[in-house]
């Protein structure tokens, strides 16, 4: 009778335990409390097979007391290994899994352990079929198969979900500048030869801009490398949020960056430009205390389709390289 109690008691412990162990959602919780009572029913078909042997006494009535107390023992075990060794890897594995699949997925324990309630109950009066424990480690198997299943394709299916993250973050990681996350030249590059491509398809234009940083040298001189990457990291971010969004920005080079505006003739490519350089040479950057401001000199240039990529690129160097040599903070078109 006492022993019954206990019972309840873990019952209670076990419903706690799923509440404060599995902070996910009610579906989550249901498919963990129903993994955890189907093998707590192992527990008790081994209890049975065990005080069985231990009396020497093949009778579950006689046997009672000692199998509530062995299931008891092992249901703790259970418990407390799943909780040190399978909780962690069975959450990270749960939380890759949509609620409503691990619904469906809860369908399988819930089965499963009516089942063997079910078995468990129509076998009782048929105690004495030796057949019983055989029967019941069967089902078991068959259960547990279903399980090992199930968790297979789970945690392939969740590492496949991972390599496909790593491999954006790579991805994003391989065209990306380190120091001021714009694209760099090796992408733009990619970027301008497909641009190039589809301007002789569809015979549009594009524009391309070099800009560079005015004395830059000097900022690095007087107040420090890492202030120099501080002015460049902010700058990237006032180019990137003045273009348009399907315009490219890139760095090109040390203090030296490259737009590409796809189906962008000059003219579109100079109101851009003209924006730009206002936003820069009105921008003032703080640096530990000290304020700084800079301007940038600009080379434009249209795509002409008789022409090659190196060819364009060299316009737009040329025109910054004119803008630098008449004295800075200027737009030059090409
Ligand atoms: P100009 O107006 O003719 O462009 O003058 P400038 O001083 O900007 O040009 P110069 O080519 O003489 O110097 C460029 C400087 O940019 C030198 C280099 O140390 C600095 N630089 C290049 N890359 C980085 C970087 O990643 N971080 C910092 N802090 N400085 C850089
Ligand atoms: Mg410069
Ligand atoms: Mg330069």
């Amino acid at each position: 009778m006492t022993i019954e109690y206990v019972l309840y008691l873990i019952s209670c412990f076990y419903l706690a335990y799923i509440h404060v162990v599995f902070k996910e959602s009610i579906s989550k919780k249901i498919f963990a409390m129903f993994s955890i009572w189907m093998f707590s029913t192992i527990c008790l078909v081994v209890s049975v097979k065990i005080a069985t042997i231990v009396s020497g006494v093949n009778d579950i009535v006689y046997n009672l007391n000692l199998i509530y107390l062995l299931r008891e023992c092992f249901q703790i075990l259970l418990l407390l290994t799943a909780y040190f060794f399978i909780s962690n890897q069975y959450k990270k594995v749960l939380s890759k899994v949509s609620n409503k699949t691990i619904g469906f997925m809860s369908l399988y324990p819930v089965f499963a352990f009516l089942l063997l309630i079910n078995n468990y109950t129509t076998s009782i009066g048929g105690l004495k079929n030796l057949n019983f424990t055989w029967n019941m480690l069967l089902l078991l198997v068959f259960i547990i198969l279903g399980y090992v299943f199930i968790f297979a394709g789970i945690s392939s299916a969740s590492r496949i979900i991972c390599m496909q993250y790593d491999m954006e973050k790579l991805e994003l990681i391989s065209r990306s500048d380190p120091l001021t996350g714009l694209y760099n030249r090796r992408f733009i590059m990619e970027k301008i030869e497909s641009e190039y491509i589809n301007s002789k398809k569809n015979t549009k234009k594009f524009s391309l801009i070099i800009a560079d940083i005015d004395y830059f040298k000097k900022i690095n001189d007087t107040f420090g490398h890492d202030c120099g990457d501080h002015v460049l990291k902010v700058i990237s971010n006032s180019l990137k949020d003045a273009v348009r969004e399907h315009d490219f920005v890139s760095r090109w080079g040390g203090e030296e960056f490259l737009f590409l505006l796809p189906e962008t003739e000059i003219e579109g490519a100079h109101i851009l430009v003209a924006r730009v350089k206002k936003i820069i040479e009105e921008q003032i950057i703080e640096y530990n205390g000290v304020q700084v401001s800079i301007t940038m000199t600009f080379g434009v240039t249209e795509s002409q389709d008789y022409e090659m990529i190196e060819d364009i690129i060299k316009k737009a160097d040329n025109a910054l390289y004119v803008g630098k040599s008449r004295g800075r903070n200027c737009i030059i078109l090409a």
